[in-house]
């Protein structure tokens, strides 16, 4: 999507969105994604759907600093999971919602590996404004997520299959029946995304940060954070880019393998098709599957794989995969520095760790890592790696090759005894 911004008034630096501060009781003003609406206008302000998405925190995180190798005070942590779904889709939805509501939609459908159905769903019930139709692969979201979909009342259809056979399905259903789709393939999606980029900024009083790693998906928000720093670069609103490193799981990683082992690139416009092609093609007659725990990445084709491409272009960016045992690993860091977040958002301290040992990132720059999902999504995963039972470790996470628990906390277990009890407290406090 371009603008001709030209024909926009776009404002003449960044501190000019600070004075939306002062009118926060205009809901336009209050939220996170359309208080940057100068930058995202394609319907008029008026005409734009909020639920008070985007109130979130860019934290500075010491811990996690050390984790992963930075020096104190360059390791921030953007929590998106504090969203009124408790994701960064809403970001994303605010905005498709406002297109579908724009050209008359009445039902709107995706496929999703849970928060962008929870989204939805939530964007639905909120404003009543259209029906949510949501197709989820079976056995494939973690319980957090469903249940957002089931509570908000969306009609939830589940495929005998994975995320990439639901979305071939709502692709067709919904162009049979006229169903607003709301997929990461909506490019309006990608444009209240953009406002992470932002927010980020306003939380650094406008100053880029060297480093953004993001987890990588269907790759909507590297995609859209790239055609942030592109715009508001084109604009003059910043003098620099920042470095972008985009993070695979090892058991989801085509654009990893199509980036660093097949030499894929933006290549000014024309990325090389039959290499994507054969790529998947391969992957099909050899049966290879996305398989993680970060179940929100657990994607064979992402979709935005070409927008992905530029955005590295653009950001001069790099690819990495992560373990789940990495991931989990730094989930349980994130955790103890007090925000907690889903298994595929700690991709991005997993992945930042990496680039550090590796030299790509230095101790002394400034590194932003994007924390996709709120830790509740999925306590399932949280709970196994804490366990002391070694059935539920190994059903959720040994099965997966994840060894150990590096930095699990044990539940304590004692007799129901008064004396027993003040021992074990005094023994572990
Ligand atoms: C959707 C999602 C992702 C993947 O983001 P993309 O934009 O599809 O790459 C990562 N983490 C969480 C928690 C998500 O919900």
């Amino acid at each position: 999507m371009a603008y001709d911004w030209d024909r926009l008034s776009v404002p003449a630096s960044l501190p000019w969105f600070e004075e939306k501060w002062a009118r926060r009781s205009d809901p336009h003003c209050f939220s996170g994604v359309w208080r940057f609406h100068e930058l995202l206008p394609f319907v008029p302000v008026a005409d734009c759907v909020t639920i008070g998405e985007g109130q979130t925190l860019l934290q500075c995180s010491n811990g996690v600093a050390e984790y992963v190798g930075v020096s104190s005070g360059n390791l921030y942590l953007q929590y998106e999971g504090m969203n009124p779904s408790g994701s960064f889709k809403d970001n994303g939805m605010s905005a498709a919602f406002t297109h579908a509501r724009f050209v008359g939609a009445t039902r709107a459908a995706c496929a999703s590996t849970g928060n962008t159905s929870a989204s939805l769903a939530l964007y639905c019930c909120v404003t009543k404004l259209m029906r949510a139709v949501i197709f989820v692969g079976s056995g494939k979201i973690a319980y957090g997520k469903l249940s957002q979909a089931l509570d908000y009342g969306a009609l939830t259809v589940q495929i005998a299959g994975d995320f990439d056979d639901a979305m071939a399905r709502v692709k067709e259903v919904s162009s049979k029946l006229g169903i607003y789709l709301v997929n990461s393939v909506n490019p309006f999606r990608l444009e209240g995304q953009k406002t992470i980029m932002l927010r980020v900024l306003e939380a650094l009083r406008w100053e880029v940060p060297d480093w953004i790693v993001v987890p990588g998906g269907n790759l909507g928000n590297s995609s859209a954070f790239g055609k942030a720093f592109y715009e508001l670069k084109e604009l003059g609103l910043i003098d620099r880019v920042p470095r972008l490193a985009i993070i695979n799981a090892a058991g989801a990683n085509t654009l990893h393998r199509l980036v660093d082992e097949e030499g894929l690139v933006w290549n000014g416009g024309r990325p090389d098709a039959r290499l994507i092609q054969k790529f998947y093609q391969t992957m099909d007659s050899e049966g290879r599957r996305a398989s993680t725990i970060a179940s929100a990445i657990e994607i064979n084709r992402p979709v935005n794989l070409e927008k992905c491409l530029r955005a590295l272009d653009v950001c001069d960016g790099v690819v990495r995969e992560v373990t789940d045992q990495e991931m989990l690993d730094a989930k349980a860091q994130v955790g103890a520095g007090g925000l907690g977040c889903e298994p595929a958002s700690a991709a991005s301290v997993a992945g930042t760790k990496q680039l550090v040992q590796e030299g790509v990132i230095g101790r002394n720059e400034r590194v932003v890592c994007i924390l996709t999902g709120h830790q509740l999504k999925d306590p399932t995963a949280t709970v196994a790696y804490h366990t002391t039972d070694q059935q539920l470790f190994n059903d959720v996470l040994g099965k997966r090759g994840v060894r150990r628990a590096a930095f699990a906390n044990r539940a304590v277990v004692v007799p129901n005894d008064l004396d027993e009890i003040i021992k074990a407290i005094q023994l572990y406090s």
